[in-house]
């Protein structure tokens, strides 16, 4: 009898805990998903960000940032099919369409035989509303695995034009590459096609804010951008520009009403910033995509059953740790409050230097470390301190690769310049207390996080492949 009892207890307990699980993703069907991808934004670039927020406070640890307080936290695999360490074309497919695929590919198969449909494209097709929004060119490779389908990530031109001819209601954030192409005298320009086919295109702030819901299929460029048709580094000022997070906002004011929406929200210089081993470009950029997700955490508070917001990177770059082997068991990221632009910034603020340098070496040099000092606090003696032979590093790469230059009278090049840069960024680092092991991506896994019903089933470790399956499992679409 008590045997027929415990088996009927737990026959019963199970029967409920199955129920409970097997019923949660389908418990209340997602009307509004938010997909973030932070390019680039490994564990380590996540860590350096909320040890910098405390480090200028003299506190040690980790400040909370939105995305790290989400319920649901998992690992994502990332490799790609034809090469363990990926790239954000081969990655973004499978975040966007939950296929591996070859290095380059945007949205299609190993061989470029055939498309694969985009959990965007798929959301569109069942009634959502879909936006797509990008710190860099909204034709670059992460943006462009949701609407386009190319065998090379390189075809601007061609993934414009896809985009013009795309049914996505929003486009937000950088410009076009390669917008212009004449083909037989014809001028073909993707930004005319986009409107001939209904897009609203903006690029002043103006008529940025006079956007409203109603205004129909949208493409908002920032009006300032930077190298690239991206927008500027953040730490270089973002003045007379919407802010992610302000294009973050617009998406969600165009596309509320109706049937729900799909956005994806790309932090794309985090990882320009990681090839570039420039950690203060990197922390501000993370912070600053950390906000673009605090706005769709504020409308999740608003429609908590109904919002799914994912947060995940495409892949790391740069190597980034938390510790190097001169500093050992030291850490500095104070030190990186001094530095007041970015690499790219610094290399064009050198260049332009380096045009009108005095021929007295003494002076050139001593003209090129007031640069230096501004631009990072290197070598200011209230800021961050250089010992003599750290000094006399800088000066030798400033003569082998200008001075000699500018007496031969010959045109230092991009190199030149780049190899004083990196030497300088990599001072800064090693004196932070951070280390890098590449210019490049690395394979390691990346985090998700997660909020919104369903949001346990990113929890564990799990493929690049899954995250649209499960999304899409949410919103209850079906390919
Ligand atoms: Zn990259």
């Amino acid at each position: 009898m008590k045997r027929l009892l415990l088996a009927i207890l737990v026959l019963g307990f199970s029967t409920i805990f199955l129920n409970s699980c097997q019923n949660k993703p389908t418990e209340s069907k997602i009307k509004y998903a938010f997909l973030f991808i932070g390019d680039g934004m490994g564990q380590a670039e996540i860590n350096t960000a909320q040890a910098y927020e405390m480090a200028i406070n003299q506190k040690i640890g980790f400040k909370p940032l939105t995305f790290t307080q989400f319920p649901s936290v998992g690992w994502v695999t990332t490799y790609a099919n034809n090469r363990f360490i990926t790239g954000s074309a081969a990655a973004g497919t499978a975040l966007a369409t939950g296929y591996k695929t070859n290095i380059g590919r945007i949205s299609m198969n190993p061989d470029a035989t055939e498309s694969y449909e985009s959990i965007a494209e798929l959301a569109k097709k069942q009634g959502f509303k879909t936006g797509i929004i990008t710190s860099v060119s909204i034709d670059h490779a992460t943006p462009a695995v949701f609407y386009a389908h190319q065998p090379s990530r390189n075809n601007y031109f061609e993934i414009g034009m896809q985009l013009a001819n795309s049914n996505m209601d929003f486009f937000g954030g950088g410009g076009f590459k390669d917008p212009v192409r004449v083909i037989n005298n014809d001028t073909l320009n993707v930004v005319k096609k986009a409107i001939e086919n209904g897009f609203t295109v903006v690029n002043t702030m103006e008529a940025f804010k006079s956007l409203k819901s109603g205004s129909g299929k949208v493409i908002a460029i920032a009006p300032r951008l930077a190298g690239d048709a991206a927008m500027p580094y953040v730490i270089d000022g973002n003045e007379g520009n919407p802010s992610l997070a302000d294009f973050t906002q617009k998406a969600i004011e165009l596309l509320q009403d109706g049937n729900g929406f799909f956005m994806m929200v790309e932090g794309g210089k985090i990882d320009w910033a990681g090839h570039g081993n420039d950690a203060a470009a990197n922390i501000h950029e993370t912070l600053a995509f950390d906000e673009a997700i605090a706005v769709a955490k504020a409308f999740y508070d608003q429609h908590p059953e109904e919002t799914l917001i994912v947060v995940t990177a495409d892949h790391e770059t740069g190597g980034l740790a938390l510790g190097n082997g001169g500093m050992e068991y030291n850490s500095n990221l104070k030190a990186l409050e001094y530095q007041h632009m970015s690499a790219e910034k610094f290399d064009l603020e050198l260049i332009h230097y380096c045009k009108q340098l005095s021929s007295d070496n003494e002076k050139a040099f001593a003209g090129l470390m007031k640069l230096v000092g501004d631009a990072f606090g290197l070598g200011d003696t209230t800021k961050i301190k250089l010992s003599s032979n750290e000094v006399e590093k800088v000066k030798q790469l400033f003569n082998d690769n200008i001075y000699s230059h500018i007496v031969k009278g010959t045109e230092p090049s991009e190199a030149n310049y780049q190899a004083i840069t990196f030497h300088l960024l990599r001072l800064i680092s090693n004196k932070s207390g951070l280390g890098w092991t590449s210019h490049a991506h690395t394979g390691i896994n990346v985090p998700v996080y997660a909020i919104g019903p369903g949001s346990q089933l990113f929890e564990g470790i799990i493929d690049n492949t899954e995250i649209p399956k499960k999304m899409e499992k949410l919103m209850m679409i079906q390919e």
